[in-house]
């Protein structure tokens, strides 16, 4: 095996709506972001059928597995996280955080697909 991969879907906030409702700082801090943030949660209305949601982005994660992560296989989650960020992984985590920080989905989405932040 030389790389794998993993991709998810998040829905992108509707352009009408997505600065309904500010999110309290606990919320944002469900996903390991600064809870001083200034991010919201769209309210749904009738250019998005009140969802709140329009259309989808997608989040990809590429592990290549090179001499990096040859030496920590069988060693601790963690090591091997290390190896990977070291070797260029972007983890789906880390692109959805980043993905509410410039408005392209939300927190809740992030939680809906990935769960909550360790
Ligand atoms: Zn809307």
């Amino acid at each position: 095996m030389r790389t794998i991969l993993s991709q998810r879907l998040l829905r992108r906030p509707c352009a009408a709506c997505r600065h309904g409702e500010r999110l309290q700082p606990e919320e944002i801090a469900r996903i390991g972001l600064d809870s001083r943030l200034e991010l919201y949660r769209p309210t749904g209305c009738s250019e998005c059928d009140f969802t709140g949601y329009s259309g989808r982005i997608g989040i990809h994660e590429a592990l290549t597995v090179d001499d990096g992560i040859r030496a920590v296989l069988g060693g601790t989650a963690s090591a091997i996280a290390s190896a990977a960020v070291a070797g260029g992984t972007t983890f789906l985590y880390e692109q959805g955080r980043r993905l509410c920080m410039t408005g392209d989905t939300t927190v809740d989405e992030v939680v809906r697909v990935l769960g909550e932040a360790d």
